[in-house]
């Protein structure tokens, strides 16, 4: 099953930019999938689109099979199941230490409070940031709040996981240490789409990579075909 299609999505901005021509992207269930372009080609609008932040223009998104639903509640239901990590870990952490930071997601679900702190240990142990519960998130590493973002998607427990350049800004062996992360989460069953102009990284584990460029999307297909002639 394709856990996230869009068909024939256009975007534009309302201040007239046209950020997405048409785009036809699915991902199937369990798998990596890579989506590969220069900066402004449309990476993150089109991501933006998976858990409901945009809105088609024209065309249709669809996340496990249904329509997104933009109604509040709809979205609310979406955003457990699609979890999107930014590629500036700054968008998304605010709280004063790094506990209160994976807790907001759950906490916004009214999950009893054991429940919430028995998911933000279990999120950062997994991503390997346990010990670090009281810090302040703006004391970290780039690795470091890269992981922890990934920490308060964790704690929403999505099926999907959707990340905009995971590893850029990252040193060698911080961005080695978020892939070799992602591949366990993908492991462990959770669909995971990543943006990323490092080619060398994706040829090794995607199932599906696509290009885009100017909003279009101009190649897709397995690493094997879709590097074959670079
Ligand atoms: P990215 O490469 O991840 O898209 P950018 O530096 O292009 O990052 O964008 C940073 C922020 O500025 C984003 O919130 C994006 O939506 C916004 N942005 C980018 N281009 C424009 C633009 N032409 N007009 C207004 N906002 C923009
Ligand atoms: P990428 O993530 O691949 O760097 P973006 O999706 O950020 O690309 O941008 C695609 C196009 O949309 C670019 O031309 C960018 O300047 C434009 N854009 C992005 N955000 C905004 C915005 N908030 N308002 C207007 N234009 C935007």
């Amino acid at each position: 099953m394709n856990v996230v299609e869009t068909v024939d999505v256009t975007y534009q901005y309302p201040d007239g930019t046209k950020a997405l021509n048409e785009i036809n992207f699915t991902a199937p269930e369990g798998k990596i999938i890579a989506l590969l372009g220069p900066n402004g080609a449309g990476k993150s609008t089109l991501f933006l689109h998976f858990n409901g932040i945009l809105k088609p223009t024209t065309g249709c998104v669809k996340i496990e099979g249904n329509p997104v639903n933009y109604e509040r509640k709809g979205l609310k239901k979406l955003r457990q199941r699609i979890g999107i990590v930014f590629q500036n870990p700054d968008d998304q952490l605010f709280a004063p230490t790094v506990a209160e930071d994976v807790a907001f997601g759950p906490l916004n679900l009214d999950l009893p409070k054991e429940e919430v702190e028995s998911r933000v240990e279990e999120a950062l142990k997994r991503v390997g940031m346990e010990g670090f519960e009281n810090k302040p998130p703006h004391h970290l590493s780039g690795g470091q709040k890269k992981r922890v973002a990934i920490a308060g998607i964790l704690a929403m427990q999505p099926k999907i996981m959707v990340l905009d350049e995971p590893t850029s800004g990252l040193d060698p062996r911080g961005a080695s240490q978020i892939m070799k992360l992602l591949y366990k989460l993908n492991r462990e069953g959770i669909t995971i789409i990543i943006s990323t102009h490092d080619v060398d990284l994706v040829p090794l584990y995607a199932y599906q990579v696509y290009i885009i460029s100017e909003g279009n999307i101009i190649k897709e297909g397995s690493p094997q075909n879709v590097f074959a002639d670079v």
